[in-house]
């Protein structure tokens, strides 16, 4: 062996392009996403006696927050789970077995809601909707129309589904079960919304809302949240779902452990005190509107880029196309490749296709923490992608990204 004064031998030279990849990576999928650094530093402490004082208050914050957010005055209920934690919330607070209800399908997770029911022992029906446009609240209207003995016992559909990259019409969804004189309780999973878009539960009459932690509420997966009008609060005097972890009565009581059925998640209620905190101070409304200006950038470099025929929006009408994710189908293409690229060599993580769509498509998430250059990033990542791997795609997404952004601030006159 050599001394200690050997010279190191040198890193052998590579002739291969090294990756760009070093750097804070970019999450751009829909869930979980970007967790803010004043959350994850809420988060990183000591824990407290589940009597603290401290730890009430939070609780107490956190539910008076979380109607504020769901835009509502009914009860709010926050469980240790995630989105289909909040789905059987919903549904066994609520329904009795062999109760039939009726899923409004526009993509994967209304389903997903639906085939719990099933386990559960309902009769779940589908009303069969597309992978690629909005629910029709027409159908809806006919359908509960048909319904004259009131069998339906409640309606279940996403706002935005996150596979399909929908965004439904819920006033108007409303709207049709109202034209329809049906009492069925209507339920709204907004996991992907919620915090994203608006969303007025009581305004809409909506009877069960749902969302969970990781998506527009910014903060780690591991909450769901679930708000009840008095018209679900009631029903649940009557259902034989209940079960001793979900149930709404046991949480209603004033201690703190049974708030959660058993000890408290304290580092995520410190945590989401934090993003509730960033949501407020940053307001709703601007908040939805940031929302709405990122997905305009986003939409203007997809449809750039649709010109070359390798890629296309897999909604079609620009008004259905959800503010928070943004799916792209790549028809006869495997889109694995473009994800790993982006990944390995630019530190940029985009979402894959699931469900129906899995092998099918890529989907841009604009969700929750998310700013202009984060967006733009990824945009540009996935550009000079597409360039790299020469998928055929019109020149000047980035650029017509940008147009839009620009175009956000000019003053109005
Ligand atoms: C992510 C998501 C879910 C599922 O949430 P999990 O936390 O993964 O259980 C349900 N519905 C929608 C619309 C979602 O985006």
């Amino acid at each position: 062996m050599s001394g200690k004064n050997a010279v190191k031998p040198a890193q052998p030279v590579s002739l291969a392009p090294v990756p760009l990849a070093r750097g804070r990576e970019f999450l751009s999928i829909p869930g979980p996403t970007n967790v803010p650094e004043v959350v994850l530093q809420a988060m990183h402490r000591p824990a407290v006696d589940i009597y603290a004082e401290e730890l009430l208050e939070t609780t107490g914050q956190c539910l008076a927050d979380m109607k504020r957010v769901f835009r509502t005055q009914g009860d709010t209920y926050i469980y240790i789970g995630n989105g289909h934690g909040g789905w059987e919330a919903a549904l066994t607070n609520t329904l009795s077995r062999g109760d039939r209800v009726l899923v409004l399908e526009s993509g994967r997770f209304a389903k997903g809601w639906g085939e719990q029911g099933d386990m559960l022992g309902m009769t779940v029906e589908i009303l069969p909707g597309s992978w690629r446009h909005a629910v029709d609240p027409a159908a809806v209207e006919a359908r509960l129309k048909a319904d004259t003995r009131h069998e339906i016992k409640a309606i279940l559909v996403v706002q935005i589904d996150t596979a399909s990259g929908v965004v439904n019409d819920i006033p108007a969804i409303r709207a049709a079960i109202d034209a329809a004189r049906h009492p069925a309780l209507f339920m709204v999973d907004g996991i992907a919304s919620v915090g994203c878009m608006e969303y007025e539960m009581d305004a809409w009459n909506i009877d069960i809302s749902i969302t969970c932690s990781q998506k527009g509420m910014m903060m780690t997966p591991g909450l769901a949240f679930v708000a009840a009008s008095p018209k679900a609060k009631a029903a649940h005097l009557k259902a034989n779902l209940r079960t001793a972890y979900w149930d709404w009565t046991a949480r209603d009581y004033p201690e703190n452990y049974r708030k959660f059925c058993g000890t408290a998640p304290e580092h995520m209620l410190f945590g989401l005190r934090a993003a509730l905190g960033l949501l407020f101070e940053e307001g709703l409304e601007n908040v939805w509107a940031r929302h709405r200006a990122l997905a305009a950038a986003v939409q203007a470099a997809v449809e750039v880029w649709s010109k070359g025929g390798a890629l296309e929006f897999n909604i079609p009408d620009p008004a259905a196309r959800s503010p928070s994710v943004t799916t792209i189908l790549t028809p006869g293409m495997d889109p694995q490749p473009l994800r790993d690229f982006t990944r390995h060599n630019l530190g940029v993580v985009l979402g894959s296709g699931i469900g129906d769509l899995t092998g099918k498509a890529i989907r841009i998430a604009h969700m929750g923490y998310a700013n202009a250059p984060m967006v733009l990033g990824t945009l540009g990542a996935t550009e000079v992608a597409l360039g790299a791997l020469g998928i055929p795609h019109g020149a000047g997404g980035v650029e017509a990204a940008i147009a839009a952004l620009s175009a956000h601030f000019k003053p109005v006159r």
